[in-house]
């Protein structure tokens, strides 16, 4: 069984009423930061007052407290001790008004919770008893998950109230509209209209597809626009090297598709990703298609577009970190470097579909930092391509296993090492990466976490 709450949470009126702070110093100067965010008209009283309290809009008495202060108020501070905060909690008491005495709960009346502010709407965090720091902790996190424009969004559900109210009689369908609206991204007074005519023509807005990069694996290096397109998508339809853990982070009751192509059983083939895609959509669901790294980077997102453009199916792109720049992050390599690496290629270790001499000869001459991609089983024969059309052989390379996860290995070496056998490498996937920037990243250490099968000679 739950526990039972010996505070309860209230939203407690202050417009056009006075709140009394005791005090003068930093302690005041805290609480004054919390409720100067409402309209209430805010009085400081204190024989001394030290802290500065000039970027907020409140009416100084440095004087001794006087009985008639504390009358009338909504709410009162107590913030610091001695003889006026005596007077002030007595006539605080004596009269009714509820009253916090900073750091003595036991004196409180009632306490402040931590706020997330996106006015009109304002979330409120409190803990019982002694856990401030788990409040700010959970504070922070939800600022994070909340939109900025969160706000600006209800006010515009609450001017669109009357229109809803007379378009949509369900109540139920009146709330999925809301729902809809505050969810979906980009609604400006326009877009928020023609959902409404969307919702009141067919009990639904238009279906959509975000292309989302998931990162390298970590649930943490999700962006944060990431994270809210898989809170708001019907449907989450993702890739096998997208963990669990990532997928996790999704609705709870959003529908989940792995569209899974690990290697030996491809279950979906690209054509039938696509039309998924667009059925999905076409059906008005908002559709998460959850991909590794960046969607954009060997993604096969430019399909996925096409098909969506011609269904005339609306999408949006969320950039993803891409395997490479977690491998170099991994190591602490610069993959770009004054005077030794002008750029960086990510390519693929496949060779190129069509052109294969250009696309090694060209990696191989480029004198920049290469990313290969999809060359973990390979990466023999990948290292002996290179050298062949005239990288150096002792360029520099490291490897990078399972990069941006926990479990993340690497090994370094040369190209020719690398070329002249195969390496037993860790499970996961792999990036390559090669050039004279490789040997600045902090390989040593790396090798050290992994077993490290060949080591820069
Ligand atoms: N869109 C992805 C790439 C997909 S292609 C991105 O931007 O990262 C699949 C290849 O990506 C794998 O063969 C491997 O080379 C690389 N890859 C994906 N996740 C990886 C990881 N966590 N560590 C190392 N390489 C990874």
């Amino acid at each position: 069984m739950m526990a039972s709450l010996n505070t309860f949470p209230l939203s407690f009126k202050v417009k056009g009423r006075r709140i009394v702070i005791v005090g003068g110093s930093d302690e005041a100067l805290n609480k004054v930061r919390l409720v100067s965010k409402t309209t209430a008209s805010i009085e400081i009283y204190s024989r001394q007052i030290e802290a500065d309290f000039s970027a907020f809009p409140v009416s100084l008495h440095e004087r001794a407290l006087a009985p008639g202060d504390i009358a009338g108020a909504a709410l009162v501070f107590v913030a610091e001790e001695g003889e006026d905060a005596e007077l002030a909690k007595a006539e605080a008491r004596r009269l009714g008004i509820p009253l916090n005495v900073v750091d003595v709960p036991a004196e409180c009346d009632f306490y402040t919770p931590s706020i997330v502010e996106r006015a009109p709407l304002t979330v409120a965090i409190s803990t019982e008893g002694d856990a401030p720091v788990l409040a700010r902790l959970v504070r922070a996190q939800i600022e994070a998950l909340l939109a900025p424009g969160i706000g600006k969004i209800a006010s515009m559900a609450g001017g669109l109230r009357q229109k809803v109210e007379s378009l949509i009689q369900d109540g139920a369908a009146r709330r999925r509209y809301y729902e809809d609206l505050v969810t979906r991204p980009g609604m400006g007074p326009a877009e928020a209209e023609r959902l409404l005519a969307d919702h009141a023509a067919h009990g639904r807005g238009q279906g959509m597809v975000w292309l989302i990069g998931a990162g390298p694996g970590a649930e943490d290096l999700l962006t944060l626009r990431a994270q809210r397109a898989l809170q708001q998508a019907d449907v989450i339809v993702h890739d096998q090297l997208v963990p669990a853990a990532v997928v996790e982070m999704g609705r709870r009751d959003a529908e989940q598709v792995c569209v899974g192509k690990a290697r030996g059983h491809h279950s979906f083939s690209q054509a039938q990703i696509n039309t998924l895609l667009v059925r999905l959509a076409g059906e008005g669901k908002r559709v998460a298609r959850l991909k590794s790294g960046d969607p954009m980077v060997f993604g096969r997102a430019g399909e996925e577009i096409a098909a969506l453009r011609k269904a005339g199916l609306a999408y949006e792109i969320v950039p993803g970190v891409s395997a490479a720049l977690a491998a170099a992050a991994d190591t602490a390599t610069p993959v770009t470097l004054r005077r030794t690496s002008s750029g960086f290629v990510m390519a693929t270790a496949h060779g190129a579909d069509d052109g294969d001499l250009m696309h090694w000869a060209a990696l191989a001459q480029s004198g920049l930092t290469l990313a290969l991609y999809m060359g973990k089983a390979i990466a023999a024969e990948t290292a002996a391509l290179l050298v062949a059309h005239g990288a150096a052989p002792d360029l520099p390379i490291g490897i990078v296993v399972n990069a941006g996860r926990a479990e993340s290995a690497s090994y370094s070496g040369t190209l020719g090492r690398l070329a002249a056998g195969a390496v037993d490498f860790v499970d996961g996937p792999a990036i390559i990466l090669v050039g004279r920037a490789v040997a600045h990243g902090d390989w040593a250490n790396a090798a050290e976490a992994a077993a490290s099968n060949f080591k820069v000679a």
